[in-house]
């Protein structure tokens, strides 16, 4: 066990990246014994199945500075960072990328930020990568709707940030399950800064996410920063309520004519119409629900099977989560 103190956390969150961490690891030591930066780097094994728990270990062999924290089954990237900041002891912390697509010399130019006074400093990509046209228009959809909810432009946001312990201990006491971190550290305030990266390539495997995981991380993320979708609901409501005093009028004025019948057609179109917002707008409302019974529940955001190169938990809690 490591008794020596860091002043910036690195957390680093891992899923099957066996062929990242000892490169993660080495990039991240070189630069900050480089730089004179009394570091430490939190590996969390967001339960992976290839073997990044073992490289883990042997980076911790190798580095007295390399803790490891290791999840019972996969929770996700945002449980897994939440983990890292509960877990990280420096006076800020700093959340990377595994695959080395976050430059640490980026990671530098944070810390010396934050020495000169500034608590949360946001990593802003300056350009996205190499991205499919499906993908990127998808994703600026996403990004105009939480921009819309956080009120802040959240296209280039990432979750490459360096925050004071401040704003870590203030992130940390949120009660919520359903978080979303490139969000949150805008929420919490704090004297903020934006620095610009460049995306690099994903130094070994591919990329953990799959379309279906985006669209639900996409969804998820709407959901629980934002209740403008439930307004959605009222809108349309209005709007087929002063459509429906037309529809009316116009009926009574052709009853009252001896024009009526026909427009069997434009009767079908407005029960269809009707019934598919009808059945969307229940929907939106049962999302909503879903997610009051998910934090009701108040389960574990994650549960955390091992660690290493940090105390023992359990031990001292006497339980498997927390
Ligand atoms: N990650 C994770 N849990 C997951 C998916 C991803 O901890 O369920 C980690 C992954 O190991 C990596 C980071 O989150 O360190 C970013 O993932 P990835 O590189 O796959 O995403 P992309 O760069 O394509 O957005
Ligand atoms: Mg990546």
């Amino acid at each position: 066990m490591s008794a020596q103190r860091e002043t910036l956390s690195i957390i680093i969150p891992a899923y099957n990246e066996a062929d990242n961490i000892q490169a993660a690891a080495q990039a991240v030591r070189s630069v900050m014994e480089r730089e004179g930066i009394a570091a430490a780097v939190y590996f969390v094994d967001d339960g992976s199945t290839d073997g990044t728990w073992e490289q883990i270990g042997a980076a911790a062999g190798e580095w007295d500075m390399v803790r490891g924290v290791r999840f019972s089954r996969n929770f996700g990237k945002e449980a897994a960072i939440f983990a890292g900041l509960e877990t990280a002891a420096g006076d800020c912390c700093a959340v990377m990328d595994c695959d080395l697509q976050h430059p640490v010399e980026t990671l530098v130019e944070m810390y010396r930020l934050w020495q000169s006074g500034y608590e949360v400093i946001e990593g802003v990509k300056e350009d996205r990568g190499k991205e499919n046209p499906v993908y990127r228009c998808m994703t600026a959809l996403f990004y105009k709707i939480m921009s819309a909810a956080v009120k802040m432009d959240m296209s280039k946001a990432s979750d490459f940030k360096l925050l004071d312990r401040k704003a870590v201990d203030a992130l940390v006491a949120l009660p919520e399950r359903n978080t979303f971190f490139r969000a949150l550290s805008g929420w919490v305030g704090y004297k903020t800064v934006s620095v610009g990266f460049r995306v690099q390539e994903r130094q070994a495997g591919k990329s953990k996410w799959s379309a279906v995981s985006l669209i639900k991380y996409a969804v998820n993320n709407i959901v629980s920063f934002t209740t403008a979708p439930l307004y959605l609901v009222t809108a349309m409501g209005a709007l087929f309520l002063v459509l429906a005093v037309i529809q009316g009028i116009d009926s009574i004025v052709s009853f009252a004519t001896h024009r009526a019948v026909e427009g069997f057609t434009t009767v079908i179109l407005i029960e269809l119409i009707i019934g598919a917002i009808v059945m969307l707008s229940l929907g939106i409302i049962g999302g909503y629900i879903a997610k009051i019974y998910e934090e009701v529940k108040g389960r574990h955001r994650f549960i955390i099977a091992g660690t290493v190169g940090l105390p023992d938990r359990r031990k001292e809690r006497g339980d498997d989560a927390h």
